[in-house]
């Protein structure tokens, strides 16, 4: 495998970027070794500017649900950069956008777009303690809703792999309001609620994705809205990963729940940066310039952005690729155990519809603290070698991987291959 044009490219970068990336995740802190630099993608593979071709796992970290540069989007999208890249002022496209999302999200009058699922995130906290006007949230251990202030604790994701406990900066009255739970356990929640008078919100990610793939158990979705209901608490579903994901409507919709505000990402912007929130018309009323709750965005609704937004979305309700999701990610799930069973390797492997992955310890993972048992020694090795088999996954053990719907046959026979000789090695 050569690796020549990375290693340059990496030691340039490292002048003017910090860690030579632009979001922490990129950096190979984890498993060591030299970030790939990529040159080009196209359909289910990316390839790196040494010529070394993948199969994509990765997708932008979910976005690219169709694969790379699906005709159709790269045709929307060229079509609107020829009437103008940004207008601040509407366009038809943002209500289509929108008619489409609040259609898959019945629990959504009406969306706000903003840049990205951070935006999403804090723009939904401001709006659930504007609407309660109660200061305190509830998250939960190893769930990631961006970098806002106030969720920097107890996240996973690149603070995960960092082993950071929270973020420089944030001072103690930005986290002062936050109550931190544990996934899958509704005493955790109902502590807090005893506590505590003053709580506005409860913010999760209905499927855990940023601590790895973490499954609620025993109809917890359910009964965590219901304990919200009971207690005047908003329910904030964050389904920047799962919305669109493994199911049109999210996880709300696989689990029967409805949550009383949504923030939306990734797959909606189909690679561009793209975040929502939505909720009921009572709620979203709040919302400036018909409520006093405030917030814009000089980009929000950018017109190419919504192109490619609308052209993913048809497109992937066209497609509806989500049971065959199943059955790719229950081979690859199936290839995972196998191996790790042939070459006696302790392995668990979580997965919810297209995203999977495997934790390198015995003990079935619930919450952050099982998912964090996971050897990640044994993950680095399995990282590369995955990597040397044409295989590109998040270099992070507390990372998802994605599937898109342009996988090929022969992709899924590479990647069951590449997982065995790379489970060998961890051996
Ligand atoms: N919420 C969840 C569940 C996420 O997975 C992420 C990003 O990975 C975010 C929020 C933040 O989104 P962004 O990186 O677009 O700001």
């Amino acid at each position: 495998m050569k690796t020549k044009k990375s290693e340059k490219l990496y030691q340039q970068g490292l002048e003017h970027l910090v860690g030579a990336v632009n979001s922490p995740v990129r950096a190979f802190a984890s498993v060591g070794g030299n970030p790939l630099f990529i040159d080009k993608a196209k359909g289910s593979k990316i390839t790196d500017v040494d010529a070394n071709e993948y199969i994509d796992l990765v997708l932008s970290y979910g976005p690219m649900i169709l694969g790379h540069r699906h005709k159709k989007v790269q045709k929307a999208i060229t079509k609107a950069t020829k009437k103008g890249y940004s207008f601040g002022a509407s366009t038809k496209d943002e209500i289509k956008l929108a008619k489409i999302v609040c259609d898959a999200f019945p629990g959504m009058d009406k969306v706000r777009f903003v840049n990205s699922g951070t935006e999403a995130v804090l723009s939904a906290v401001r709006l659930a303690r504007a609407y309660t006007s109660k200061s305190k949230i509830i998250k939960f251990s190893g769930c990631y809703h961006g970098h806002m202030d106030a969720l920097l604790v107890a996240a996973g994701s690149g603070l995960a792999t960092l082993s950071l406990p929270g973020s420089k900066g944030v001072p103690d009255e930005a986290v002062k309001n936050t109550l931190i739970a544990e996934y899958n356990n509704l005493d955790s929640v109902q502590k807090h609620i005893d506590e505590n008078k003053d709580i506005a919100a409860v913010i999760l990610e209905p499927v855990g994705g940023n601590m790895g793939v973490v499954i609620p158990q025993d109809d917890f979705l359910v009964k965590l809205k219901e304990l919200c209901n009971a207690n005047g608490i908003l329910l904030i579903a964050d389904e920047v990963m799962t919305g669109f994901r493994s199911k049109f409507g999210g996880a709300q919709e696989l689990f029967n729940v409805e949550a009383d505000i949504t923030c939306l990402g990734k797959v909606i912007g189909g690679g561009f940066p793209v975040g929502a929130y939505g909720a009921r018309n009572e709620i979203m009323e709040m919302v400036a310039p018909l409520g006093g709750m405030y917030q814009a965005g000089t980009l929000s609704g950018n017109p190419i952005a919504m192109a490619s937004g609308i052209a993913t979305l048809s497109e992937l309700k066209k497609q509806d690729p989500y049971a065959n999701f199943n059955v790719v990610a229950e081979k690859i799930k199936s290839s995972l155990l196998k191996s790790g069973k042939k070459y006696n390797v302790d392995l668990v492997v979580n997965r919810f519809g297209s995203m999977i992955n495997p934790f390198f310890t015995k003990d079935e993972v619930t919450d952050f603290s099982s998912a964090q048992k996971s050897d990640t020694d044994k993950f680095g090795v399995f990282f590369w070698e995955m990597i040397k088999n044409g295989v590109f996954l998040p270099p992070s053990q507390f990372e998802a991987w994605f599937l898109s719907s342009a996988l090929s046959e022969s992709d899924i026979e590479k990647i069951e291959k590449a997982i065995d000789a790379s489970i060998k090695k961890v051996s």
